[in-house]
């Protein structure tokens, strides 16, 4: 067994780059190697736009699960916290994305997905799953893990 610790991965939210993080270090408020901006380590989710998403899907070293959806969508807003939820719990170990497809529909389309929200997960720089329509936590959990295990 390697003792090595699991580095965790951080986009920075001022210059987009990828930070990986020693756990241990977690604590004394991390910093981006490349614009030395404060990292983001809480896993929330964020919000990128179609060309955001495609440069951080072929960079991020763990798998990147994506909520698109839109402001009038009901089921949107009834998962959303859902989606918060997960993404907070895989901090580091997970990237989350919230497209608001109502500005930025590429995603969706190249997904072939009708209706929202639909949910995708990318890992290695490729598509490894993706569904549509709101699910409960447990089940969201279940499908999430299916990219990390
Ligand atoms: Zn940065």
């Amino acid at each position: 067994m390697s003792t090595t610790p699991e580095k965790l991965a951080f986009r920075c939210a001022g210059c987009a780059g990828i930070n990986r993080v020693d756990p241990a270090r977690l604590a004394d408020g991390p910093k981006c190697g490349r614009c030395q901006g404060a990292l983001d380590t809480s896993g929330a989710p964020i919000d990128l736009d179609d060309a955001g998403l495609a440069r951080l899907v072929a960079s991020s070293p763990v798998p990147v699960l994506v909520d698109l959806w839109a402001t009038w969508c009901g089921p949107c807003r009834i998962v959303a916290p859902i989606v918060d939820q997960v993404a907070r719990a895989h901090a580091g170990r997970l990237i989350t994305v919230k497209i608001d497809t109502d500005r930025h529909r590429a995603t969706l389309d190249a997904l072939g997905a009708r209706g929202i929200p639909t949910f995708a997960l990318y890992r290695g720089g490729a598509l490894l799953s993706q569904r549509s329509g709101a699910l409960p936590r447990p089940e969201l959990e279940a499908w999430v893990q299916t990219a990390l295990g």
